[in-house]
C-alpha cells in the first residue's frame, strides 16, 4: 500500500511505495527532501481555554 506524501515546498503529492517509509524522497520539481511516513503536520490543535469570566461581580445589595 503506498503512502502518500505532499512536498512541503511546493505541494506536489506522491505516491510512494510503503518500504520507504520513514526515509526520505527527493522531490522531482524542486528537490526538497520529504520524509516518508512521518507525523502528519498540522496535528497540534490549540488547548481550549474556558473563556468563562466572572460576570457576577456586580451584586445587588439589597437591605
Ligand atoms: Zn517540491
Amino acid at each position: 500500500m503506498p503512502i502518500p506524501v505532499t512536498c512541503p515546498l511546493c505541494g506536489v503529492k506522491y505516491q510512494v511505495p510503503e518500504r520507504l517509509k520513514g526515509k526520505n524522497i527527493k522531490c522531482k520539481e524542486c528537490e526538497e527532501l520529504i520524509s516518508v511516513g512521518g507525523a502528519s503536520a498540522g496535528g497540534a490543535l490549540p488547548p481550549r481555554r474556558n473563556s468563562s469570566k466572572g460576570g457576577k461581580a456586580s451584586r445587588p445589595s439589597q437591605a
